[in-house]
């Protein structure tokens, strides 16, 4: 069973494009019918392949965005303007096209409300998506687990999910916002890159042992996890995942 079941995320699926949402100026959301989706926990991802007339074919991972509902997925899709895949996937994409993806993939960056906080999710940009499925999957199961999301962004206009976040403010759910490049005016939130300071303030303490994600480029993720450390978490309780290049 347990091979089937492998062999089954293995296979490459055909997944319909049923929506494109734009998130911000360079992030979309696309949601996909995927034929014989298995289901996924918050925090796994798929390969998607796409392949040229010549037979070319172009290979890339994208975190499930949406909290498990069915057959149908999200992906949101930041566009890197030298990019391969990404601006395909932001700029051509229609309902009513296909694409073929696989998965779900991964068994360790994943939450699920019965697992339990508290949970501290530190974001960087596109690496909210992964966190997105979890706090998706908490308001569905109107879970109440402690739950601090800390989401670096650029500016304010970068700041994927900003309203759907401002909604599920609240309810155990407490979301603070550092702007690393520009602030609105009146801005009362961060305005400068995730350190030790700012992860002490939002919490929780090392001695509550919170369950924590960590997920964005490379070079964020190893400077906020080393920041975490320093503070006193465990080092086995940080979980995270990069979105930098492929070995980056
Ligand atoms: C597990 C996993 C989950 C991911 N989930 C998402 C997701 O939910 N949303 C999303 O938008 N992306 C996600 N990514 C990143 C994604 O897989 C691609 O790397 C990204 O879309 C760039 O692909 P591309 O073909 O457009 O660029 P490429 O043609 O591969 O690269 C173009 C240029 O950009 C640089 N580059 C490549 N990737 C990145 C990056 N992530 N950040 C900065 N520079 C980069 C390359 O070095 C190169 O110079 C995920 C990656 C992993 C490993």
């Amino acid at each position: 069973m347990a091979g089937a079941a492998v062999l089954g995320r293995l296979t490459w699926r055909a997944a319909d494009v049923v929506g494109v949402a734009t998130e911000t100026p360079r992030v979309k959301t696309i949601a996909f019918d995927v034929d014989g989706w298995p289901g996924h926990l918050p925090g796994q991802h798929v390969d998607v392949r796409l392949t040229a007339e010549d037979g070319y074919q172009a290979q890339r991972s994208y975190s499930i965005a949406s909290a498990p509902d069915g057959a149908r997925i999200e992906l949101t899709v930041e566009r890197l303007d030298d990019g391969e895949v990404s601006p395909y996937l932001t700029d051509e994409l229609r309902p009513g096209d296909e694409i073929e993806l696989r998965g779900p993939v991964g068994g360790y960056f994943v939450w699920e409300p019965s697992r339990g906080g508290p949970l501290l999710l530190v974001a960087g940009g596109s690496g909210v998506v992964p966190l997105m499925a979890m706090v998706r999957r908490r308001a569905a199961l109107g879970s109440d687990v402690d739950t601090r999301l800390l989401f670096s962004s650029r500016a304010w206009d970068d700041v994927i999910y900003r309203d759907e976040l401002e909604g599920l403010n609240g309810d155990g759910l407490r979301v603070h916002h550092a702007l690393t490049r520009s602030q609105p005016p009146g801005w009362s939130g961060y305005a400068r890159r995730v350190d030790a300071e700012m992860l002490a303030e939002v919490g929780p303490a090392p001695s509550e042992r919170p369950q924590i994600y960590v997920c964005g480029p490379t070079p964020f993720v190893e400077a906020v996890a080393e920041a975490l450390v320093e503070l006193g978490h465990e080092p086995l309780r940080i979980k995270t995942e990069r979105f930098g290049p492929t070995g980056g």
